[in-house]
């Protein structure tokens, strides 16, 4: 089949790709999104908030949204106003040449599905997680993987925290706040945080360290109850009751495909020119958290993907129309 052309190509359906589809569709740029599909590995449209309950800071809900309804409100909008939105999963990118290529499906295959004067970018960023059985399931009913967004439901209970970076620190510091008691849970007996992260933590009251450990289970079906904790020194396991468990082991970047076609950071993030969303590749552009380890905020990638979708749409004009 013959490739379809398009001027605008949005790779992605977080806050980001749907705030960019919003402008960009408001421009009448008759944008394409393609928006991927569910997989086992938790990949699934709408990204990260369709993994969450209540979002309480986005602003103008004020008493608050489902992550997953906050997303089909943004979806609805940007059709609204002419964004073609496909449920498919871009393969490919081939940006060497102008318009550049993206491919969905067999990526040997010659021809690309998709021919776009400009790209956006937006395909996030993923959590990791611990890998255990039923984490994904308890994502939401007491495993989280951001403190900012659900740190507020844990009042007066005791948590834990898995990792040893600057992260874990964080977001235990700020636990504190709320919760009885946090306990960072360590798979070594060094931190790899910051010393004045560390050092913070170590003189917070309320946080404990449980060193050289690893959770090995999580116990509870429709909330978490307690966790499985294995001291791998002397392999001796107890069980630890906390009802919340931030896991704060790092994210990774949804960027492997463009891996040699744009220029990423040492940490595999698009590196774009702030304060822009360009990045170094002609007529592509990133936003939301496929370009920010910083903030991570629901609200802060919407606000990058109005950035993208007007840096492209002025492209656009000066380049192309
Ligand atoms: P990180 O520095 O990569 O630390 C990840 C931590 O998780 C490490 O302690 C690691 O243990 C542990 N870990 C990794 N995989 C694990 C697993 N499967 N099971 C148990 N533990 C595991 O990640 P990060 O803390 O998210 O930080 C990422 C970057 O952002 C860093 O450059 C950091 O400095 C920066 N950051 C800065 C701030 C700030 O300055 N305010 C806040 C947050 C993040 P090991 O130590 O044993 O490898």
């Amino acid at each position: 089949m013959a490739p379809q052309s398009t001027d605008i190509l949005i790779i992605g359906s977080g806050p980001a790709g749907l705030t960019a589809s919003i402008y960009a569709a408001r421009a009448s740029l008759e944008p394409l999104l393609l928006e991927g599909e569910p997989s086992s590995t938790g990949d699934q449209p709408g990204g990260q908030l369709m993994l969450t309950t209540d979002v309480e800071n986005f602003p103008g809900f004020p008493e608050g949204v489902m992550g997953p309804d906050l997303m089909s409100s943004l979806r609805k909008q940007a059709e609204r106003f002419g964004t073609k939105i496909e449920t498919v999963k871009a393969s490919k990118v081939d940006f060497s040449s102008r318009p550049h290529k993206v491919w969905v499906g067999d990526p040997d295959a010659e021809e690309p599905t998709y021919l776009a004067q400009a790209v956006i970018i937006s395909t996030g960023a993923k959590a990791i997680m611990l890998g255990l059985e039923n984490e994904t399931e308890l994502i939401g009913k007491g495993v989280s993987t951001c403190a900012t967004c659900d740190g507020f439901f844990f009042g007066g209970q005791e948590i834990a925290v898995i990792g040893g970076g600057d992260s874990a620190m964080e977001e235990a510091n700020f636990l504190t706040k709320f919760a009885d008691k946090v306990t960072i849970i360590h798979r070594r007996d060094e931190l790899r945080a910051s010393q004045i992260m560390q050092d913070r933590a170590k003189a917070n009251p309320k946080i404990e360290f449980l060193w050289n450990s690893e959770v090995i289970g999580l116990n509870g079906a429709d909330a978490l109850e307690s966790i499985e904790v294995k001291n791998n020194q002397t392999d001796e396991v107890t069980t630890l009751a906390v009802t919340g468990m931030f896991v704060a082991i790092g994210h990774k970047p949804n960027t492997g495909m463009f891996d040699g076609q744009i220029e990423l950071d040492d940490e595999g993030y698009i590196a774009t020119r702030a304060p822009s969303t360009y990045t170094n590749v002609e007529g592509v552009f990133a936003c939301g958290d496929v370009q920010d380890k910083t903030y991570r905020q629901a609200i802060s990638a919407a606000g990058s993907g109005c950035k993208a979708a007007i840096d492209a749409e002025r492209w656009l004009e000066a380049n192309v129309h």
